[in-house]
């Protein structure tokens, strides 16, 4: 049987930043680390919400391990979700989460965005988590090389992230675990500036868990120390059994074959989408909007497309081909109501404009409503938020996003993906 025998963590809040919006969570047999995003705060709102649920311990149901973490990270999502919903300051606001459980003989992990995980076993060091951003998105289809995207001015920008929107998925995965394996999480204020290799080096060559997390953090400082910076390690320990150390190999062996019971393990099968994050009707919020951008997820989306409140056409057919199969009297009727409805979205969609704009620091995506909202309403609303950096654009680029151009919505989102992927920046 393991136990965590030693671990470590700290948070630095790095050299460029004044605020430190990671948190982290390292109570054993659970270790998290979660990176917020989003102006004034909310970032590290966002990131807290996110470790607090954690508190509560797994849930108290049956189902695999992978399924409660699973949970759970749709519980920070939920939580989090709402509170930008309710909250202006707090709108867009979002974080990862990376959660790692140390079971009897084997580790699980539920993960989303860009915080990651890696194991090292007798003297290999390796990634076990895929993240989700918009370069490995692109590496996956062959776009980028995995060495363009470790230089890839955009390599922050995340794909998944708990927050922005109702529901998200979350990939999971349980690893037989041995004696002697050091894990380490760490936010990407650590991997974007040192290379894994070097990681790999500064864990092995360390002489313990404290030691090794504070040369790790000293050398993404050394680097630059752009953004916030999170480690997390922790070493296993087999610690034998009631039935002594035969039956302990025994067990260890034995439970290491039969750990897959979990039809999601599989992380290559992660773009099809394996998790299910949010409980069947958890609340009001989850079950509204659980439907469509689950199936709308099962494609990992490019930079993140589709954002809450767009118009609904789409849907509006998804629920004509659905009443067709209803051969009752009132189908005429139903029918011309459909009619009505897509002509009204449709004139709602051509009457909806767009600007890309920046109000803290961060290029997004605002929708004008096309209606005349009471005083004191905001007319506009962030329909989608990019996390390039408007410093980070040259001046001709940056006036394209501060001069608020009323665009038609791809018009607007192109825009803003070319900022995203880079693609204007040779023009
Ligand atoms: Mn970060």
């Amino acid at each position: 049987m393991l136990r965590v025998a030693d671990h470590f963590e700290r948070t630095d809040t790095g050299r460029a930043r004044r605020e430190n919006e990671d948190s982290f969570y390292a109570r054993s047999p659970m270790f998290a680390v979660a990176d917020g995003m989003g102006g004034a705060q909310a970032g590290e709102v966002a990131s807290q919400l996110a470790v607090e649920v954690l508190q509560e311990g797994l849930p108290d149901r049956g189902g695999s391990i992978e399924e409660r973490l699973r949970d759970l990270v749709g519980e920070a999502n939920t939580r989090i979700n709402a509170l930008s919903r309710t909250d202006d300051q707090r709108a867009g606001m979002g974080t990862t989460m990376t959660l790692a459980y140390v079971g009897e003989h084997e580790v699980s992990v539920a993960h989303v965005g860009d915080s990651r995980l890696y194991r090292l076993r007798e003297g290999t060091f390796e990634r076990l988590t895929d993240d989700h951003t918009l370069v490995e998105e692109l590496v996956r289809q062959g776009k980028l090389t995995p060495q363009e995207a470790d230089h890839h001015p955009q390599r922050s920008i995340i794909t998944r992230a708990l927050g922005p929107e109702a529901a998200v998925e979350a990939d999971s995965h349980t690893w037989p675990a041995r004696d002697g394996d050091v894990y380490l999480i760490c936010s990407d204020g650590l991997t974007s500036m040192i290379p894994e290799a070097r990681v790999g080096e500064l864990l092995t060559s360390a002489r313990s868990l404290p030691d090794a997390g504070r040369a790790l953090i000293d050398a993404a400082n050394a680097a630059g120390g752009r953004d916030n910076i999170t480690v997390i390690l922790f070493r296993l320990e087999d610690v034998g059994s009631v039935g002594g150390a035969a039956a302990a190999q025994d067990t260890t062996e034995h439970e290491a074959v039969s750990v897959p019971p979990e039809p999601a393990t599989a992380a290559g099968a992660a773009a099809a989408g394996p998790a299910t994050v949010v409980a069947e009707g958890r609340t009001a919020s989850g079950t509204a909007a659980a439907g469509e951008p689950r199936a709308r997820r099962r494609q990992p989306r490019p930079p993140p497309g589709g954002p809450r409140g767009e118009p609904r056409p789409p849907r509006a057919e998804a629920g004509d081909g659905r009443r067709r199969r209803r051969r009752v009297p009132t189908g005429v009727l139903l029918s011309l109501c459909l009619v009505v409805a897509i002509a009204l979205s449709a004139w709602y969609a051509s009457q909806t404009v767009y600007f890309v704009g920046s109000n803290d620091g961060f290029v997004r995506l605002y929708r004008v409503l096309p209606y005349d909202a009471p005083a004191g309403l905001n007319l506009y609303s962030v329909n989608y938020p990019s996390g390039v950096p408007l410093s980070e654009l040259p001046p001709a680029q940056r006036r394209l996003v501060t001069e608020h151009k009323l665009r038609s919505h791809d018009d607007a989102r192109d825009l803003v993906r070319q900022m995203e992927t880079g693609a204007l920046s040779t023009s």
